[in-house]
């Protein structure tokens, strides 16, 4: 039976697609990578997969669905995965109606050339897929996923370069939109930035002569790796024998790193530009409290991602922190494809109210975002039948009024709540005593940007709030998505 790992709460979360991992250089590589993935596993929880070669039996692959610890922790399935070269890839949980994945969907994806085996591993989301999927089927490619990453395999096979990192160069200049990419030969770890470095992707040191790739610093603290640099944008290393060779394959570009990373993506304990997430989503809360200070008498986060900017505001603030609201952290584990009944309890399966401590008080709760709205009403009424006397919203990203496509799962616009609605409407709507966003400015400044946004060249991709996509989407173009008008 396959696990149940989404449910109605978590519906309303925008989702990462991915996590990449790679180690070289070490015995038994498999074991690092799966390490590594559990440290990522919040980047995507449905399904994961790792390839690893040996020279005695060649390239050898699993993939799975559900959590890493399920299943790239037994003896039988690490035992299939012999080799000091591996990489793997954890994939986001589908929800509603795009459907469950399957296992062909599963990366990493593998293809065979003439000069040898390449296994690639993507976290981004390629803006020109569809396009160039119909044209490589056009041309005999045969696919055997659904998933845009595959191409990268087909353009590779495409090109008459005589070695696959220079194929890879090849393929990865006719693709559009974000990619972190980690890709293994038999004998080389590769890892690719997007010119504009949408999604994150770290180097670190593993013993002597061991390196590791990795989508967040998290994934090398896990395995005892050393930081050594992030991957800069636009960059590809290519690591064999101890030694990291660079290369700029694209034109350059300034960098747009994806600013929901800081609110919400990463884990707290990552480093991001050389700056703590911690430390910035605590200071996102600083910044709230500046903006819109509120009488209250308890700071609550909702758990967990409101903590670090909860504990900001409070600190800003004065008012006391409080945990008014305690998270279930057995719930994926507890229920089993739950019925109906049990799945309609919503929001209440994984977070309850502290009453005691609610009960009469003027409370401020700190989230970070709002996208159906819908949790956020769930969460009021949790809350008012606890017996607070007022609930404040305060809310640690801008409305997000635009869809995402570079590799974060989002519903269509229409859906977004700040798509349809004012900040006042969403009040109302929600239904508390006051709902207040971070500006735009607020969070840059949050990111350390002291000046605030560039209006004219911003620092991040911040499309998801702004609706100024750094790479047009040219396939949602193509179906009849409408771009913001130029102002
Ligand atoms: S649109 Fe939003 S979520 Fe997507 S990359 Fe840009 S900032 Fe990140």
């Amino acid at each position: 039976m396959r696990p149940f790992l989404s449910h109605p709460f978590d519906d309303d979360k925008l989702k990462e697609e991915c996590g990449v991992f790679g180690v070289i250089g070490v015995t038994d590589a498999a074991n690092f990578v799966a390490l590594g993935m559990h440290a990522l596993q919040h980047r995507g929880q449905e399904a994961g997969g790792i390839v690893a070669y040996d020279p005695e039996t060649g390239f050898n692959n699993a993939r799975r669905f559900g959590y890493v610890r399920d299943n790239f922790t037994k003896a039988d399935v690490m035992a299939t995965l012999p080799g000091s070269l591996a990489i793997g890839h954890v994939r986001y949980s589908t929800a509603g109606s795009k459907g469950a994945t399957a296992i062909r969907d599963v990366q990493p994806f593998f293809g065979e050339f003439s000069m040898g085996g390449c296994a690639v591993a993507h976290n981004g989301n390629l803006t020109n897929a569809t396009q160039l999927r119909k044209e490589l089927i056009e041309r005999g490619s045969i696919f055997q996923s659904s998933s845009d990453s595959e191409c990268i395999i087909h353009l590779m096979a495409r090109s008459i370069q005589k070695n696959i990192p220079e194929r890879m160069k090849d393929a990865l200049r006719a693709v559009e939109g974000a990619f972190s990419v980690i890709a293994m030969t038999r004998t080389k770890l590769i890892g690719v930035r997007d010119p504009l470095g949408v999604r994150p992707l770290v180097l670190g040191k593993v013993g002597d002569d061991g390196y590791a790739l990795s989508s967040e610093t998290c994934g090398l603290d896990i395995i005892g790796a050393e930081f050594v640099r992030e991957i800069e944008p636009g960059e590809m290393v290519v690591i064999s024998k101890g030694k990291v060779e660079s290369s700029r394959p694209f034109g350059s570009a300034k960098s747009r790193f994806c600013i929901f990373e800081h609110v919400y993506f990463s884990r707290p304990d990552s480093i991001l530009g050389g700056r703590s997430v911690y430390e910035t989503r605590r200071q996102i809360g600083v910044e709230l409290a500046k903006e819109s200070p509120v009488e209250a008498d308890l700071v609550c986060p909702v758990p967990d991602s409101g903590t670090p900017a909860a504990i900001g505001y409070s600190q800003q603030s004065g008012i006391p922190y409080a945990m008014g609201i305690i998270r279930n952290q057995y719930m994926g584990r507890t229920f089993i494809e739950p019925t109906e009944q049990i799945r309609n309890m919503g929001v209440r399966l994984k977070l309850n109210v502290n009453r005691a401590l609610i009960r009469g008080k003027r409370v401020i709760l700190v989230d970070d975002s709002v996208v159906r709205g819908t949790t956020s009403r769930k969460i009021k009424d949790m809350i008012l039948d606890a017996g607070a006397a007022e609930v404040h919203f305060r809310i640690a990203s801008p409305p997000t009024a635009w869809p995402c496509f570079y590799g974060v799962d989002t519903p269509e616009r229409e859906k977004l709540l700040a798509a349809t609605m004012s900040e006042d409407e969403m009040r109302d709507w929600i239904g508390v005593d006051s709902l207040k966003f971070i500006s735009l400015d607020g969070l840059y400044r949050a990111a350390g940007e002291a000046k605030g946004r560039d209006k004219t060249c911003p620092q991040y991709c911040d499309a998801c709030f702004s609706g100024e996509y750094p790479v047009a989407p040219s396939d949602q173009i193509a179906k009849g998505f409408a771009m913001k008008a130029a102002e």
